[in-house]
């Protein structure tokens, strides 16, 4: 049998004739760039996600560093984020000039520890405390980081918070959507993520009508009006058949969200019912709405043997991520070495990600469960 990490082609299949409608209507129109089709999504992510606002971008890299701009980031500020994520919530901050300050996360959840944000942000010398101008949580997996905790500091300290809510669209803290809870909220709209484009995308949140503002004047090059310049900003724009796709998706997020719940609550049952919860550690829902754009097991030891293995037996599996951010080559010159952040050098150690896409049959997740227990008997 084979077991893909993600197969798009069932979920197109669902959506074929809607979804090409769409893009005959734009090519028809040959509108491309930004218009009706942008502002619709703009719309409807901003009332999915219970923000006043939302900016469409050209992917969720572009969503992080346009909302780093807005916030006023730049050469020498500093910006505390985790080192357990995908490369662009690092590689946007030193891509402004600024520094990141990396904070150990929370080993049952992967999300950055706000204890640990606190007293990384306490142990700066005060020169450097002065010069934290933002925070990037990442909502990691598809479950929203402790944002309580977060939300505080921030507002005594005067931090700008960023969500990184490219993995979590629809997940919710306390009744709060990913992406309402900062002052920015960025998304992708890659493929592989639970709401994907057709190529790249991406869109941030906001709840600040002179933010949303700031962001469209930043993604046309910083020019208001056409060709006046008050900033340098970039081409950030998001394209009208990307939106247009995305808007026919949006529509179905929530039930491929379910079914991706549904998918890890019959994991867990396989995985308790085969007695292999001694070994590996299942993923720990803590809150209310995880929607599991990734459903990541944690094998102490053996993770790298039991990958192949699955793979031998027509499983696709992952490890995001196998590098954390702090020891990456480009970071060097941070001073960061082995060690400094033991709770994420750990997880990218042991952890693994198995299928978990809406449309797996119940024998192929049986199927997976199985060929982890045969590895380990
Ligand atoms: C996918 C992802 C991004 C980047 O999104 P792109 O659209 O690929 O640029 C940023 N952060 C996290 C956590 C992601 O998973």
């Amino acid at each position: 049998m084979q077991v893909p990490l993600l197969d798009l082609k069932p979920q197109y299949a669902q959506i074929k004739a809607e979804v090409d409608a769409v893009i005959a209507e734009v090519v028809d129109s040959q509108y491309f760039i930004l218009g009706p089709k942008v502002a619709q999504l703009e719309r409807e992510i901003a009332e999915y996600c219970g923000v006043q606002d939302a900016v469409g971008v050209s992917s969720g890299t572009d969503a992080l560093i346009i909302s780093l701009m807005a916030a006023g980031v730049g050469a020498e500020d500093v910006v505390l984020t985790t080192p357990y994520s995908f490369f662009a919530t690092g590689g946007c901050i030193r891509r402004l000039g600024a520094r990141p300050v990396f904070v150990d996360i929370d080993p049952t959840t992967y999300n950055i520890s706000p204890a640990a944000l606190i007293q990384t942000y306490e142990a700066l010398p005060s020169n450097e405390k002065a010069a934290v101008k933002a925070v990037i949580p990442v909502h990691l997996y598809g479950q929203c980081a402790d944002m309580d905790p977060i939300l505080e500091w921030a507002r005594a300290h005067q931090v700008a918070v960023i969500e990184d809510a490219a993995q979590a669209i629809g997940s919710e803290y306390r009744g709060r959507r990913a992406g309402s809870m900062g002052d920015y909220g960025c998304f992708s709209f890659f493929p592989s993520k639970n709401l994907g484009a057709f190529g790249d995308g991406g869109i941030v949140t906001v709840n600040s009508a002179a933010a949303a503002e700031a962001l469209r004047v930043l993604r046309m090059h910083g020019s208001k009006p056409k060709y006046f310049h008050k900033l340098v900003g970039g081409n950030f724009r998001l394209d009208a058949l990307q939106a247009a796709v995305v808007s026919v998706k949006l529509k179905y997020l929530d039930g491929w969200s379910r079914q991706r719940q549904k998918n890890a609550e019959r994991y867990d049952q396989l995985f308790a019912a085969s007695g292999l919860t001694e070994r590996i550690g299942l993923p720990a829902v803590t809150q209310e709405r995880h929607i599991f754009n990734q459903y990541v097991i944690r094998v102490p030891q053996r993770r790298d043997d039991l990958r192949r293995h699955l793979g031998e037996q027509g499983i696709g599996c992952e490890i995001y991520y196998p590098l954390p951010l702090h020891q990456q080559e480009c970071f060097a010159d941070l001073g960061y070495t082995e060690g400094h952040f033991p709770a994420a050098e750990q997880a990218a150690a042991e952890t693994l990600a198995l299928p978990i896409f809406p449309e797996l049959s119940d024998a192929q997740l049986v199927y997976v469960v199985a060929c982890i227990q045969a590895f380990f008997t």
